[in-house]
């Protein structure tokens, strides 16, 4: 059995005491539900000097209602709660359907949005332990030099996935991110210096080392969602291979808003599972104006498809994956035009929850 090491561990009781706590350590590290801290800590991926457990900070728990329109929740919301919240089953439904594809009952029980917005980057010749990484001589994300623990910057040492790149390639694998970014979400962040507001996906940066753009020091305290989410209709497509419960290889995160006769009049599309950031299809704005007819909607899914770049370092075969992105970015848009899933295929009856 792997254990993970022995650790100086604080209970915060406040969002500004965890700040205080960051700023004053730079090796000190969140603790969320700590479903995916605790065994990077077996694996000996993680080495912070302190663990700040934000589970007994109340404020991050809120879902409240923003002066002006919109809806903020809490970091610390659990994934089970968002997964069943009643205030998200109709124009939120790409949030729901996001997070009650995440692992398992148990897990999403403990599991935290901001813990899954934070999410560690995956690679196959990354999550493995200790004594496996070093028998393949470690890898650029967690070399030698750091005793095999994830690093930021980039030191000395080879990506097997893609030994010609100066980047690590590990792939983001939050359901949450897509759909949220689909949602045209906002993340609030908050240090001892102050607060800071970024669209979601502006979190994100497509390295799989340095992935968050947020700094160590850093609470992600709520994420908002804009004034007029009620006015969208949404959904969340999820790839993996086995349907009880797994990481994506694909997600799909799709938003429209509808005007009169069906014609859109803003949509955001997001890919994850196939880059190291999620990612926000830039040529969302092209539907604008359009109606979902089948011709619209597959010349869009070529045009997403083209951003997914899933390479050899996870589940399922990779030039596969690729395709699976066009069908499920012409399914979601379909699904929003009212389309019966049963007519999409077999993938369709495992995709989609909620
Ligand atoms: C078997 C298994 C299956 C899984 N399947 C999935 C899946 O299908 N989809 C998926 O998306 N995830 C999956 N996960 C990963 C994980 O369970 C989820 O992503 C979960 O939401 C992480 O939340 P947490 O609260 O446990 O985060 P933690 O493990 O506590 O933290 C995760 C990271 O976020 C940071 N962090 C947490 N909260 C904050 C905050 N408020 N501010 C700043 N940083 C913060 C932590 O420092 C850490 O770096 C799986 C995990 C396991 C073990
Ligand atoms: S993509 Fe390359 S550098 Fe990144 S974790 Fe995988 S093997 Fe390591």
């Amino acid at each position: 059995m792997m254990r993970a090491p022995p650790l100086r561990h604080v209970f915060a009781t406040s969002v500004k005491e965890a700040a205080h706590l960051l700023a004053t350590d730079p090796r000190a590290m969140i603790l969320a539900g700590g479903t995916d801290v605790v065994p990077n800590l077996k694996r000996r991926q993680f080495a912070p000097s302190l663990l700040v457990s934000v589970k007994r900070v109340d404020a991050l728990r809120a879902i409240r209602a923003v002066a002006g329109g919109g809806l903020s929740i809490g970091a610390g919301v659990s994934l089970s709660d968002l997964a069943v919240d009643a205030r998200f089953a109709k124009a939120a439904r790409a949030l729901r359907s996001a997070t009650a594809q995440v692992a398992t009952p148990h897990i999403r029980n403990v599991a935290t949005l901001g813990g899954n917005l934070c999410l560690d980057t995956r690679c196959t010749y990354y999550d493995q332990n200790l004594e496996w990484r070093q028998a393949i001589g470690y890898c650029m994300k967690a070399p030698k030099s750091s005793g095999g623990v994830a690093l930021r910057d980039k030191e000395d040492c080879i990506c097997w996935v893609a030994p010609q790149s100066p980047k690590c390639k590990a792939v983001s694998s939050t359901d949450s991110a897509p759909a949220l970014i689909a949602l045209g979400a906002s993340v609030v962040l908050e240090s001892k210096d102050g607060e800071r507001t970024l669209p979601l996906r502006e979190l994100y940066a497509d390295d799989g080392m340095a992935f968050l753009t947020k700094r160590g020091d850093e609470i992600l305290r709520e994420v908002v969602l804009p004034a007029d989410f009620q006015h969208w209709t949404s959904t969340y497509w999820k790839l993996r291979r086995r349907d009880s419960f797994d990481f994506p290889v694909l997600g799909v995160g799709a938003a429209l808003k509808l005007g009169s006769g069906g014609t859109i009049t803003d949509a955001r599309i997001a890919l994850g599972g196939v880059l190291s950031a999620p990612i926000l299809v830039p040529e969302s704005a092209t539907l604008v104006g359009k109606t979902l007819t089948d011709d619209a909607i597959t010349a869009f899914a070529e045009l997403a498809a083209k951003h997914a770049k899933p390479l050899d370092n996870t589940d399922l075969e990779f030039p596969w994956r690729k395709r699976v992105t066009k069908v499920f970015v012409a399914n979601a848009l379909k699904e929003l035009r009212g389309d019966d899933r049963a007519s999409m295929g077999r993938l369709a009856e495992r995709a989609v929850v909620g």
